[in-house]
């Protein structure tokens, strides 16, 4: 029997599930459609290793905004986020950097590498509370069309630039940060590379690319954006399924409904319109909207289909860049980590549970010229985080989980398959690991292994590219995923899109969920007349 709705959701990724959760507290009827067995698409938790739970694909919490956190209750939803208290960055000399929340202790640790830069923090840190300030209202914007010459594009540019007229001089600083490399940004204050390196290197997470390439720098701020929850990065304890199911908590109690393991194999499109969907199985909902949490290009190359699309919009689509380098190892171990450079009260944190193994600029660049020229990185860049050094619902009494994220892996080799090369690229990142912390590897029981390819078939990601594409300046706002459609609207009336394909891009942030929701609550009343 054919069911109807006001709106499906195809995807129960926590963007997916935010939309449904705005929309159902705007009083629709909503029912989430996800493909896999569990909720949270790339923030999800899964029992890997059996009694090992662990945060398959996103491994900390930090770049949700308070809005979206306030507005869905999350707290008050099941959501617990376990801080970390900054970044412990170990040196070439044997020594370390800490990006710690304390300035001073940041501080400190710059000035055993160079004074100035130990002072020249203060003023970056002012700079980019500023910048990220400015820069997180804009990614709740709903990107305007440029290319339009219609009243309401004119209206949405010049309310757009109305808002934003306060930036006036710091136009030019924000203009650095949407073109330069990190690298180049971060020159302007710090002299030191170990120091550059400590601060830039989530510019090349998730990201076919390095500090030194043209764009990063946007990436650097990207990752800055959120933080301003009153902590920094943290662990959702019980992993990051924990946050989708707070979201799914937070719609649930207004009524919204989640079916699993119903992968839409069609999106039903009846004189240019969208009026339901098609599962794998054979089943049929009818909905007066349809919004697709699954990638853009998975929406509309397999679900939606060329004959009720323009051309122009699939050559676009096309060159929407996913090609990704990025791999995580989840890892079920009898020890924690044990770093040698790790001092405790000179860090100041009792243990490092968020580590960045990449010593200097030098490294990332090698790192990535490895994976330019078609091979996994001889020696590649690692963030380890513990989840159980604070987490104890994760992993058997005693026992751990350390999930180790990384770049770069090529989605594709260049004269060589994955699979003759998985053991020996474990054998690379372990080599890497034991040399900071001699015999983390002999400690370990088991561990999933996702290389870019994993990642699509598993989560669903093109390309196996974490935030669905490229977040470099020219995949962002109104050319995100395409242009013409970055609205959160489709070729096809009642098509809307909020996924991370979307505007402003990858993180656990939840926006693009909640801007495509306030999208759809716009057209709803005509929707509505439409479908009566
Ligand atoms: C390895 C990795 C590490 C990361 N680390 C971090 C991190 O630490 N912190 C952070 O903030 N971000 C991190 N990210 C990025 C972040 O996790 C993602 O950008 C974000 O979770 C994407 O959310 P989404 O809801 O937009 O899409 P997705 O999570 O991709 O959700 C899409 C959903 O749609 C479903 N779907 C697809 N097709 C269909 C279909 N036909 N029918 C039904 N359902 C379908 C999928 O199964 C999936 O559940 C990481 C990502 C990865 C992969």
């Amino acid at each position: 029997m054919t069911q109807r709705y006001d709106a499906i959701i195809i995807g129960a990724g926590h963007n997916g599930l935010a939309c449904g959760a705005y929309l159902a507290k705007a009083g629709l009827k909503v029912l989430v459609l996800e493909r896999r067995h569990i909720i949270g698409g790339a923030a999800a938790t899964e029992e890997v290793v059996p009694g090992f739970h662990m945060s398959l694909a996103s491994y900390l919490l930090g770049m949700m905004p308070k809005r979206v956190i306030d507005e869905l209750e999350l707290f008050a939803n099941g959501l617990e986020i376990l801080p970390c208290k900054g970044i412990f960055h170990p040196t070439d000399d044997g020594g370390a950097i800490v990006v710690h929340d304390d300035q001073a202790i940041t501080q400190k640790s710059f000035a055993r590498l160079s004074r100035r830069d130990a002072e020249s923090y203060a003023d970056y840190n002012a700079y980019m509370a500023d910048a990220t300030s400015v820069v997180r209202e804009m990614m709740f914007e709903t990107p305007f069309d440029p290319s339009r010459r219609d009243w309401r594009s004119y209206k949405d540019m010049a309310s757009f630039a109305w808002r934003y007229r306060k930036i006036g001089g710091r136009f030019f600083r924000l203009a650095d940060l949407f073109t330069m490399s990190s690298y180049d940004f971060l020159s302007q204050w710090f002299e030191n590379d170990a120091i550059k390196c400590a601060l830039g290197y989530q510019s090349s997470v998730g990201t076919f690319g390095g500090l030194k390439s043209p764009g990063s720098a946007y990436i650097l701020l990207h990752h800055a954006l959120a933080h301003d929850v009153g902590v920094g990065w943290g662990f959702a304890k019980g992993g990051m399924g924990a946050v989708s199911a707070a979201i799914l908590n937070a719609g649930a109690k207004h009524g919204m409904t989640l079916k699993t393991g119903a992968p839409v194999a069609k999106v039903i499109v009846k004189d240019g319109r969208a009026v339901g969907v098609a599962t794998a199985s054979g089943e049929i909902y009818e909905a007066k909207l349809i919004a697709s949490n699954a990638h853009a290009k998975l929406l509309f190359e397999k679900l939606v289909g060329a004959e009720h699309l323009p051309a122009e919009m699939l050559k676009d689509l096309a060159r929407f860049r996913t090609f990704s380098t990025a791999f995580k190892l989840n890892i079920a171990c009898e020890t924690l980590p044990t770093y040698k450079a790790f001092d405790a009260q000179a860090c100041g944190m009792d243990y490092p549970d968020f580590t960045h193994l990449a010593p200097d600029i030098d490294y990332m660049e090698r790192a990535f010229d490895d994976a330019k020229y078609g091979w996994y990185s001889k020696r590649p860049f690692l963030s380890p985080v513990t989840p159980t050094a604070r987490d104890n619902t994760l992993a058997p009494k005693g026992k751990h989980v350390v999930n180790i994220f990384g770049g770069h892996a090529p989605y594709e080799l260049k004269n060589g398959v994955w699979a003759n090369e998985r053991e020996n690229f474990v054998k690379t990142v372990m080599a890497v690991m034991d040399e900071h912390a001699p015999g983390f590897s002999s400690s370990i029981i088991d561990m999933q292994v996702l290389l870019p390819p994993d990642l699509e078939e598993i989560i669903g990601l093109p390309g196996g590219h974490i935030f669905h594409g490229e977040i470099t300046p020219d995949q962002l706002f109104f050319k995100r995923p395409v242009p013409h459609y970055a609205d959160y609207r489709s070729p096809v009336a009642g098509l809307y899109q909020c996924g991370s394909s979307t505007h402003p891009g990858g993180g656990v942030t939840g926006i693009p969920g909640r801007n495509a929701a306030r999208e759809i609550l716009k057209d709803w009343p005509r929707l509505k007349r439409q479908a009566a």
